[in-house]
């Protein structure tokens, strides 16, 4: 028997480590961990011990018996995985730090501004050095980032990784500061002042844009804003998003436009029992569309989902996926890529999956999503709001790059959602790289700036999933560590009440670990009856209500 990777796999590592037979791939130092979408399970090697299973914090990992069946091509998947990447244990594990700091340099003291899992992995790689004490800040009244408003509330299970960090920041050694914005509230001058380091996590905050005519009318927004909204970020919560057309059109095919087509389409009666927000639950009760086109500039071959979203999305009650029989028609170039023997599996599984799609009859009544490819928005028309978009449709050329050609059409829509990737925005006092949208940074190391660090996507730019940022926080965490030891970081001058006393000076409605304790007991009480696993508090009136 063995035991098998699944969809949810947040390729966070943990398991790993924790496997005796060192027998799952592909590991942080492995060349494929950048591009591989999941973590795999070699099935000869596998003892079936199932500490990976324990070790997962989205609970991806399944003994082979018990593979709900509409994940059952994992097991195959798995499998094939290694037939392409043999499994050799040549290298020496992880190369992440795990070592104890020696006593003699006393408490290491770290701020970390941003709560999402960038900066929790960061801060859990440095409680495992011993002596440390982490000042967690970040603008918004709850931690956890993209994982409380980024993942969609349908993926309960990929939100899990939140209760391993809570867990993990029980330790006195943590203290949050939310609510509070360095920039604002605190600089990064005073930071430093009581910190031998301040990193920052901030992500990426912003969007790119499509660059069309038309891309300002109401009617247009970024996925990005809507996500947030239908997760109750604070600052979109007021969004207002016009669902009374039968068609929305999103604009890229990534994991994201997945969530939001799913969003859009699924009974909202099975959202009732999520942590969605109130406002988008009624919203999407009223809404009308029935239909969601997903729109790709590249091919089916190069489409950015991965195999298992896209897989899920057959899944769905009441959905069909709807890919026209001409959408599969592949170029060259592309039939190329598909008949190369060093194949990823998991690309062949992605272009068996949209054949199915394509073969699939419609069932009337359920709403849909179609897919459709080598197609680019040029235009977005209308009055006052949106009522169509324009596109172009493309070719695949020699380098896998799409093309404009000389064939147009137009799709009938009240709503555009453009979901073509997230941006970092600059920070203040920081050096920032216009071109990647990124701070300038050595492995993390911020350029110019002594004791000031980067992790997460604005370090890297917004690439690969919640556990790819373990082990690029491991990287900055080894940096900020060598320098430690090196005697280059300045020793702090304040202490950590002192900086308490400040912050609540400055910002008296700041949320620190004991009002999130209480916010946080409050919304999963407030689920309970209602078998959700919390109702989450929005405005600044309702915190203040929870937490006086
Ligand atoms: Fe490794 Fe045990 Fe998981 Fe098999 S079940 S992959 S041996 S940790």
């Amino acid at each position: 028997m063995t035991f098998v990777i699944t969809q949810r796999c947040c390729s966070d590592t943990s398991c790993i480590s924790e496997c005796p037979v060192d027998c799952i791939r592909p590991r942080p130092e492995d060349p494929e961990f950048q591009t591989a979408e999941m973590l795999f399970i070699d099935p000869d090697t596998c003892i079936d011990c199932g500490a990976c299973a324990d070790a997962c914090p989205v609970d991806a990992i399944y003994s082979e018996f018990d593979v709900p069946e509409e994940m059952g091509r994992y097991v195959g998947l798995n499998a094939a995985y290694f037939e392409r990447h043999p499994l050799d244990s040549s290298m020496d594990g992880m190369a992440l730090g795990r070592r104890r700091l020696p006593e003699s340099l006393g408490t290491l003291r770290v701020a970390i501004v941003g709560a999402g899992p960038a900066a929790c992995y960061a801060a859990e790689e440095l409680l495992s050095l011993g002596k440390v004490e982490v000042e967690i800040f970040d603008k918004v009244s709850a931690p956890w980032g993209l994982v409380r408003t980024g993942v969609a509330p349908d993926h309960q299970e990929t939100k899990g990784v939140a209760n391993m960090f809570a867990t993990a920041f029980r330790s006195e050694a943590v203290n949050f500061h939310l609510n509070v914005e360095v920039g604002k509230h605190v600089s990064l001058a005073e930071l430093l002042e009581h910190h031998h380091a301040v990193i920052y996590a901030v992500g990426a905050a912003s969007d790119r844009r499509l660059g069309i005519p038309g891309e300002e009318l109401p009617g247009s927004h970024s996925a990005t804003e809507f996500v947030a909204w239908y997760n109750g970020h604070p600052d979109h919560a007021a969004g207002e998003f016009d669902l009374s057309g039968e068609r929305a059109v999103i604009v890229g095919n990534g994991n994201v436009a997945l969530d939001v087509a799913r969003i859009l389409t699924v009974d909202p009666d099975q959202l009732a029992r999520t942590d969605i927000a109130d406002h988008a639950l009624t919203a999407l009760r009223e809404s009308n569309i029935r239909e969601v086109v997903v729109l790709g500039r590249r091919g089916p071959v190069q489409a950015a989902y991965s195999t298992s979203e896209f897989l899920a999305l057959g899944y769905l009650d009441g959905v069909d996926v709807v890919i026209d029989e001409s959408e599969m028609v592949l170029d060259e170039t592309s039939q190329a890529v598909l008949d190369d023997p060093e194949v990823e599996p998991s690309l062949t599984l992605k272009m068996e999956i949209a054949r199915e799609y394509a073969d699939r009859p419609v069932t009337d009544g359920n709403r849909r999503i179609v897919f459709r490819y080598l197609v680019a928005p040029t235009e977005l028309h209308g009055t006052d709001r949106v009522s169509s978009l324009e596109y172009v449709r493309n070719t695949i050329d020699e380098n896998l790059n799409a093309v404009a050609t000389d064939e147009t059409g137009s799709i009938e829509t009240s709503l555009v959602l453009r979901s073509v990737g997230y941006r970092g925005a600059p920070v203040a006092d920081v050096p920032f790289d216009e071109a990647r949208a990124v701070i300038r940074n050595d492995r993390g190391r911020v350029e110019g700036l002594s004791g000031v660090y980067t992790t997460g996507w604005i370090k890297r730019g917004p690439r690969g999933v919640i556990g790819t940022n373990r082990a690029d926080s491991a990287e900055t965490i080894a940096m900020l560590i060598e320098d430690f030891e090196a005697g280059q970081l300045t020793a702090p001058a304040g202490s950590r009440s002192e900086l308490s006393a400040l912050i609540a000076e400055r910002q008296p409605e700041l949320v620190d670990k004991t009002r999130w304790g209480v916010i946080d007991a409050a919304e999963k009480a407030a689920g309970t009856p209602l078998g959700r696993p919390r109702v989450k508090f929005l405005s600044i009136e309702e915190l203040r209500a929870t937490v006086k």
